[in-house]
């Protein structure tokens, strides 16, 4: 709706952990009536409409995931070969590269399940069941990935001039727009006939 309709006002600005690039404000309702030409999609249609439209919302989210899990992987892994602790990059350790062979094929699937429901809905086919399945698991194999590009980053992870440390923070929020991860195993399991 346009932000200047009569009858509404932006009220208080929230102060966000993660997503801050997106102003979110409370919106006040007095009254307030729209113009014809502010209907959006076909009457009495509403519902279906934002259904088809989260399926969608949730492989953008899938996306966004696999993107962030990635960021979360080169940092890691960049960091990792110029540490040196004991005499050696941690990134001889297994206990660090384990972490990140793990991360390079967890985000490998994820990409893989979200490309999937992308070419579905794409090709006009059902998607409703992979959109969920690459949402929520990309989503949270992307905290997993964060959570490790920190740990591998030791005390620096926890430094806001790392940009792992953003990561860790943004990511949460992927787990809880789009529906979340608990909303996200309802679909699914009522998909499973
Ligand atoms: C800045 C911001 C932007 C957002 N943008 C979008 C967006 O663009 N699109 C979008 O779809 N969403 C978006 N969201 C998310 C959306 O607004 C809701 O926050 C989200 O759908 C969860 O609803 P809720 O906050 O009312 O939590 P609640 O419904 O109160 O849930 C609280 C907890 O209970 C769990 N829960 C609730 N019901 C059940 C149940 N039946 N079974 C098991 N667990 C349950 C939830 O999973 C969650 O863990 C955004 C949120 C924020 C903060």
């Amino acid at each position: 709706m346009p932000k200047d309709s009569p009858g509404f006002t932006l009220g208080k600005k929230y102060d966000k952990m993660a997503l801050a690039h997106s102003a979110t404000h409370e919106c006040i309702f007095e009254d307030c009536r729209l113009p014809r030409d502010a209907f959006l999609g076909k009457e009495g249609k509403g519902f279906s409409q934002h259904l088809a439209a989260l399926q969608t919302g949730r492989i953008s989210i899938g996306a966004c995931s696999v993107g962030l899990a990635q960021a979360c992987f080169e940092a890691a892994l960049k960091y990792a070969r110029e540490r040196v602790q004991f005499g050696k990059p941690i990134y001889s350790y297994q206990g660090v590269s384990f972490k990140l062979a793990d991360m390079a094929m967890h985000i490998e699937l994820g990409r893989t399940m979200v490309l999937k429901a992308a070419w579905l809905k794409d090709n006009n086919l059902p998607h409703a069941l992979e959109a969920s399945y690459a949402k929520l698991y990309a989503s949270e194999m992307c905290e997993r990935c964060a959570s490790d590009a920190v740990q591998i980053h030791g005390g620096y992870g926890l430094m806001n001039e790392y940009p792992v440390s953003r990561y860790y923070k943004q990511c949460k929020a992927l787990q809880i727009v789009e529906g979340t991860s608990e909303i996200q195993r309802i679909v699914i399991s009522r998909n499973l006939g």
